[in-house]
């Protein structure tokens, strides 16, 4: 899950790879390494820590210059991280070098025969284990270094995106990967390498994205070369033209990527919806929708498959759908049902969400419903990735790239595309009437103002994580589509202010987990006037009997739930389908304030990565 870089070109590699290094720390943040040919020898610095620590390692270590460079920041999966652990990993003769996002499932029995052969290990990672194996295939065939790649790739079991340069052949850099992806950006005279395209738009704009299955010889002054790792055969590369800018992926002023993203909610939701939503013509389009829209209406039923929060959009859509289009709706974590013999069939519409489109779980759960015949449809946030190129068709968020590993935008986006599609389908099927029909449609419309006046709670958000920055636990309550809700704004909390916190639906707290409110345990409920209300402000008094501390969510103007809260944020009123849309602002702002306060790395968590490119 790491993220990797390379360079072979005329310029000087190792700025190149250093910024390259950043713009990909959110993939994996635990520690890092560059390489750097001078022309005479490799020049290696590594360290456990982030891409800043290991700039001011390689400030010492790194004193000439060079041409070629690969770089790699690490999320740990085979060793604990570590200056040794850290990549790049060098062959036992010290020609070969590589930097590897994946795993190599069968590292341990390669390991073995290596050692017997008298390969020597200073690492405990999977990768060091694969550069020998490289370097042992060379030697014993005598052949050049995409070859033996090639011949040592076939070997191996497990996932990868790898960059390899051999000393001994300076001009090249051979890349392939395997359920991890890896862009090649191809400039005049030089070629990019990178987890995504990120690290060089601001040098080119046509990249190939390596396909699963796919390596490249990348020489200097010469065309690129790509294969099959299987059987060798040559493939004709597809040069795309990237859609990203510079601005897109730096901060904006703002002081962390994920504020900036929380903001620019109104902006890119709009974008979700631009083209495909007419309101006032009654319209909803998607081509991928259109093209296959017999599969939607013929469907029994629909699986949503999907991780952490996109599994939580994926809840949400499930209420949307069925209330909208009454379809049935399954919603799965990915990887559960990847693994557990789930009965799919020819009538199933499958859903995959997932923000990057490489989550190595949702990408086997895609697979396996290939293989047994449903139409699979993918609902991603990057242009061109896996998920995107694996399902048989799908729907684009337009978030632009989120860097922030808590997702923000994604969430927000993920369930405007899904609402459009139940809405798209419930015209068809004509299971909403059609007053009600248009008037989503206009409210959804409406959203991008209702979330920028949803973000004037952010000072309302600081002043109550001022109160409760130092509370061990929280609970979060929501009902019907703000059920869903309440588990994201748990996750949000959890994962970058390192509170424990959980969420319930509100009348399922009385089950179990009223026992845990007392006088110090925060709740927040959300409230809005639309749906169950009365229902959960009665669960609202239950909590008040007991003790809790009560923040509310309510919609502007409410005045019985504020009789009992102890805090209150108000939001606009939107319907209750598209509520979510509003609810989640200020949670998101909530856990944003406490994790500054408490002085947490609110980009870069830590354990996480923003990509799960691993299983
Ligand atoms: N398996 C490799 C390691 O643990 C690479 C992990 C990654 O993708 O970051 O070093």
């Amino acid at each position: 899950m790491c993220g990797i870089v390379g360079y072979i070109g005329y310029r000087e590699a190792y700025p190149i790879v250093i910024k390259g290094l950043k713009r990909l720390e959110y993939r994996g943040y635990d520690s890092a390494g560059v390489m750097i040919y001078d022309g005479e020898s490799i020049k290696l610095s590594k360290t456990k820590g982030k891409v800043a620590d290991l700039e001011e390692r390689a400030s010492k270590e790194i004193t000439t210059n060079g041409t070629i460079g690969i770089g790699h920041t690490r999320w740990a999966t085979h060793g604990v991280p570590n200056d040794v652990n850290s990549h790049p990993h060098l062959s036992n003769s010290g020609d070969l070098v590589i930097i590897h996002n994946g795993i190599i499932e069968n590292y341990a029995p390669l390991k073995v025969e290596l050692i017997k052969r008298g390969y020597v290990f200073h690492s405990d990672t999977d990768t060091e284990v694969l550069v020998n194996l490289i370097e042992e295939v060379q030697k014993k065939e005598n052949i050049k270094l995409g070859k033996a790649v090639q011949i040592a790739l076939n070997q191996v079991v497990g996932a990868y995106a790898i960059a390899v340069f051999d000393k001994k052949n300076p001009d090249e850099i051979v890349a392939a990967r395997l359920g991890s992806p890896l862009a090649i950006g191809i400039g005049e005279g030089e070629y990019f390498i990178a987890s995504d395209a990120s690290p060089f738009i601001e040098y080119t704009s046509n990249a190939v994205y390596l396909e699963d299955g796919e390596m490249a010889v990348i020489r200097l002054h010469k065309e690129m070369k790509v294969r099959k790792i299987k059987d060798d055969s040559l493939v004709n590369p597809i040069i795309q033209e990237l859609q990203m800018n510079l601005e897109q992926i730096e901060k904006g002023g703002y002081d962390h990527f994920m504020l900036k993203e929380i903001y620019e909610q109104p902006s890119v939701i709009k974008d979700t919806y631009r083209g495909r939503l007419h309101a006032n013509e009654g319209i909803i389009q998607m081509a991928g929708v259109e093209d296959n829209l017999e599969k939607f209406l013929n469907a029994d039923r629909i699986i949503i498959v999907a991780c952490g929060t996109s599994w939580h959009a994926g809840l949400v859509a499930e209420y949307i759908f069925e209330e909208f289009a009454r379809i049935s709706v399954e919603v799965e974590y990915a990887s559960e049902f990847r693994y557990r013999n789930p009965i799919i069939n020819s009538k199933d519409v499958v859903i995959a969400i997932s923000q990057s489109g490489e989550t190595a779980d949702t990408m086997a759960a895609i697979k396996l419903a290939k293989e047994q015949g449903a139409f699979v449809f993918g609902v991603c946030n990057v242009v061109g990735s896996s998920i995107s190129r694996e399902t048989h068709a799908g729907a684009y968020t337009h978030a632009g790239p989120e860097i922030g590993v808590a997702s923000t935008k994604a969430f927000t986006t993920q369930i405007t595309v899904l609402t459009m599609i139940a809405l798209r389908l419930a015209k068809a099927k004509g299971t909403l009437s059609q007053s009600d029909f248009h008037m989503y449609l206009q409210e959804l419309e409406l959203i991008p103002e209702k979330v920028r006046e949803a973000l004037e709670t952010n000072d309302k958000a600081k002043e109550i994580a001022e109160t409760f920055k130092d509370a061990p636990n929280c609970l979060y309550l929501g009902r019907g589509y703000n059920f869903p809700v309440a588990l994201e704004g748990a996750l949000k909390l959890k994962e970058i202010s390192y509170i424990h916190a959980e969420g319930y639906p509100a009348a399922e707290m009385k089950h179990g987990p009223i026992a845990l409110i007392d006088e110090q345990m925060p709740v927040v409920v959300i409230a809005p006037k639309q749906g169950h209300y009365d229902k959960i402000v009665s669960n609202i008094q239950e909590i008040k009997s007991r003790s809790g501390r009560i923040i509310a969510v309510v919609t502007k103007g409410d005045t019985q739930v504020r009789e009992l809260a102890d805090y209150v944020i108000e939001i606009p009123e939107t319907s209750d389908a598209l509520s979510p849309l509003i609810t989640t602002i200020p949670l998101q702002l909530l856990s944003y304030h406490i994790a500054v306060l408490r002085g947490c790395n609110v980009d870069q968590p830590r354990n996480l990565a923003k990509s799960v490119t691993v299983e």
